[in-house]
C-alpha cells in the first residue's frame, strides 16, 4: 500500500484531474504560476493575519473587510492564527512537518472557549460554489488536537462579500465525518499503487499548466 501526504487542496487537485495532480505534486514536471487573484488572495490573509494576531492597521483598501473581521475579533476566546495542525497515519496529532505526517492544514483564525471552538477560513474569490467539505477537514483536525473541544462551529467568511457561511461539528461525528473522505483518499491510494493518472479534461484545460497532456488546448 502506497503511502502519500496529503492535504484539503492536494485531494481536490487529485479529484479534479488525477493527471494534473501526478505531473506537479508527483512528477513534479510543472508548477502552477500564480494568478494576480491567488497573489491578492495572500496579501489579504497576511493583512488579516496580522490585524487580529498584532493589531497591525488594515491597509486603507482593505478597510472594508474591518467589520466582519471586527466581528470575529470581538468573539470571546483564546486565538490561534495561522494554525497550522497535521496528523500521522494513525489519525494523531503530530508537527506539521513532522516525516511521518499523513494529513494537514493551515486554519486562518482558530478561537477556542472551553469546550467549544470557532474555525475561520478567509475567502477572497466569489462565493457562488462554496466548498465548505474543507471545514470539515479542518474540524476533525482541531477535534484531535484539543480532545477538550465537543463542538467547533466552522465558517468560510467571503471578505469580498461580507457573507459567512457556516457549518456547524460534533466531536461525536467524527467517524461520519473521517468516513466522507475515504472514497476519494481510495482512489489516490489506488492510483499511487498501480501509477495510474487518468486524465479529466473539462473547459478548463486550457489553463492547465500540465503542457503536454494531449487535452491542452495548445495540443
Ligand atoms: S490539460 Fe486537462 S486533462 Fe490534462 S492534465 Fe490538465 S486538467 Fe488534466
Amino acid at each position: 500500500m502506497a503511502e502519500f501526504t496529503w492535504s484539503y487542496s492536494s485531494l481536490k487537485q487529485y479529484q479534479n484531474c488525477p493527471r494534473q495532480y501526478h505531473e506537479i505534486r508527483v512528477l513534479k514536471n510543472y508548477t502552477v504560476k500564480e494568478s494576480e487573484a491567488m497573489i491578492y488572495g495572500k496579501e489579504v490573509h497576511k493583512a488579516l493575519e496580522e490585524y487580529v494576531r498584532d493589531g497591525v492597521e488594515l491597509a486603507k483598501n482593505y478597510q472594508r473587510f474591518k467589520s466582519s473581521v471586527d466581528a470575529l475579533v470581538n468573539v470571546p476566546g483564546k486565538k490561534l492564527v495561522e494554525y497550522e495542525m497535521a496528523l500521522n497515519y494513525r489519525k494523531e496529532p503530530c508537527d506539521f512537518k513532522d516525516p511521518n505526517r499523513w494529513v494537514r492544514g493551515i486554519a486562518d483564525l482558530v478561537i477556542i472557549d472551553g469546550d467549544y471552538a470557532f474555525v475561520v477560513d478567509y475567502k477572497t474569490g466569489s462565493n457562488r460554489y462554496p466548498d465548505p467539505k474543507q471545514l470539515r477537514l479542518m474540524a476533525l483536525m482541531l477535534f484531535t488536537h484539543f480532545p477538550e473541544i465537543q463542538k467547533i462551529k466552522a465558517g468560510l467568511l467571503f471578505v469580498m462579500k461580507n457573507s459567512f457561511l457556516t457549518e456547524e461539528y460534533l466531536r461525536q461525528d467524527m467517524d461520519k465525518s473521517w468516513k466522507m473522505f475515504e472514497v476519494p483518499l481510495k482512489r489516490l491510494e489506488n492510483s499511487y499503487d498501480n501509477d495510474t493518472w487518468t486524465p479529466n479534461p473539462t473547459p478548463l484545460c486550457g489553463w492547465c499548466p500540465v503542457k503536454n497532456c494531449e487535452f491542452h488546448k495548445e495540443k
